[in-house]
């Protein structure tokens, strides 16, 4: 057995040289969506490889190392070449092929190269090629800046595969710079009076890019132990972050160390005895969600910064149309709001049902401490505001109907989860778990 991530045994040998254009292929068939969703996972029969699946397959490509996208039990992994280094810390010992951005690697009968999402580090669209048709499936996806990972790329396609997490037009984020000039001076005020400003952001991704972007004059910066190891990965990627201690290096008598310092951590700290040390604090949460006034309230912090990495709905909706796709198939977010509105746009426009959430709940488990009474909590109040989010106001098996094979292998069950979510607006977001 090789390590390859092309090591099929194909009836005829369409190995085909990456730089020439698809060769007619006799097993193509034009009426046959190149991408499907199968109990798996989003499956190219073409390519016999999955998009991030959620079930153990032969070959997966993984757009990026959030853990709704990237699971341990494949036997072979493809993803891009700057996102391995946090691949393996998060999935040590998988058997990983990489490529670089825009390098291009016969699978089967297609052609796959991988674009940046500019989501995190390493995030990658996936291109599909065959037979003249080209395919996109976009992972999760920002168009904001981000000095930890390369920008996204638009890449033109026939068929865009696209995220939703935040398909809503009230989700519309300020300039990052804005937006860390306010973390800055919450920062420096605290500072000035003594008392720790502790950040809660996910540890993968967002923590990295606060670092990167944060005024590191203002004071020192320490972290938490679930954060440390990404901050790694990204260095040895060769993503500059300021100097960053790890608070359990200070004795608890030392707490005045904290007075001055920005202290990052996980979601799942909230709450918890480990944030006792500081004593006298100020807590502050980094996420989109931060945009609903209901879930800053719910997470009882002393501020809340809307910083995503994930697109808005301008950004969503520019990023779409950059590719000049004909046809936008949506995985995950609000998808009914998205559809309704490509369709206006003229656009022929479905769903897949996914296991993909918004990196909010898959974030708070994955940095959920074990023994860490708090994190239940902490991630059934993401996974509702997840659900509210999601929008979901007709079934999916309907949005589906252009996507017969999402239909058809549909998890058995779905169609019984609550999917009559009121659309959020501010400040409208229910009390109560939906779970
Ligand atoms: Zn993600
Ligand atoms: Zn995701």
């Amino acid at each position: 057995m090789t390590s390859a991530f092309d090591d099929q045994d194909h009836e005829q040998d369409h190995a085909q040289d990456p730089e020439q254009p698809v060769k007619h292929d006799p097993t193509h068939d034009d009426t046959q969506d190149l991408v499907v969703a199968r109990p798996e996972g989003l499956y190219c029969a073409a390519g016999d490889f999955y998009i991030d699946p959620w079930r153990p397959v032969e070959r997966a490509v993984i757009t990026h190392a959030h853990s709704d996208h990237a699971r341990f039990g494949h036997r072979h992994y493809l993803a891009a070449r700057p996102g391995a280094n946090v691949l393996l810390s998060r999935l040590p010992g998988i058997t990983l092929q990489t490529l670089a951005y825009g390098e291009r690697l016969a699978v089967g009968n297609t052609v796959v190269s991988l674009h940046p999402a500019g989501h995190v580090l390493g995030s990658a669209q996936v291109r599909i090629e065959h037979a003249g048709r080209v395919w996109v499936a976009s992972g999760d996806y920002k168009l904001d800046p981000d000095p930890t990972c390369e920008a996204f790329e638009p890449v033109r396609c026939d068929t865009f595969i696209t995220e939703s997490t935040f398909g809503l037009p009230i989700y519309r984020w300020d300039p990052p710079q804005s937006v860390f000039d306010g973390i800055d001076s919450w920062w420096r005020r605290n500072a000035a009076e003594g008392r720790a400003s502790v950040l809660f952001c996910y540890s993968f991704g967002k923590a990295q890019r606060v670092l990167a972007s944060v005024d590191a004059g203002i004071g020192p910066i320490f972290c938490h132990g679930a954060v440390e190891p990404l901050n790694r990965a990204y260095r040895e990627a060769g993503v500059p972050l300021p100097p960053v201690r790890l608070v359990s290096e200070i004795e608890r008598k030392d707490k005045a160390m904290f007075r001055q310092a920005l202290i990052v951590a996980p979601p799942s700290a909230q709450g918890s005895a480990w944030l006792k040390r500081f004593g006298d604090y100020s807590d502050a949460f980094a996420s989109g969600w931060m945009r609903l006034r209901g879930a800053r309230r719910r997470r009882g912090v002393d501020r809340g910064f809307v910083l995503s990495d994930h697109a808005d709905w301008p950004s969503l909706q520019s990023a779409i149309q950059a590719t000049q796709a004909r046809r936008v198939i949506v995985t995950h977010g609000s998808v009914e709001p998205m559809v309704r509105w490509l369709r206006e746009q003229g656009l022929e426009a479905g769903a897949f049902e996914t296991q993909y959430g918004d990196d909010t709940d898959a974030a708070d488990a994955a940095d959920a401490a074990p023994g860490d009474a708090t994190a239940t909590a902490q991630d059934s109040d993401a996974a509702s505001q997840v659900l509210v989010a999601k929008d979901h106001d007709g079934p999916p098996q309907a949005l589906a109907a252009k996507d017969s094979d999402a239909a058809r292998h549909a998890p058995a069950g779905q169609a019984d989860e609550p999917v009559a979510q009121p659309a959020p607006r501010d400040d409208s977001l229910p009390g109560a778990n939906p779970r």
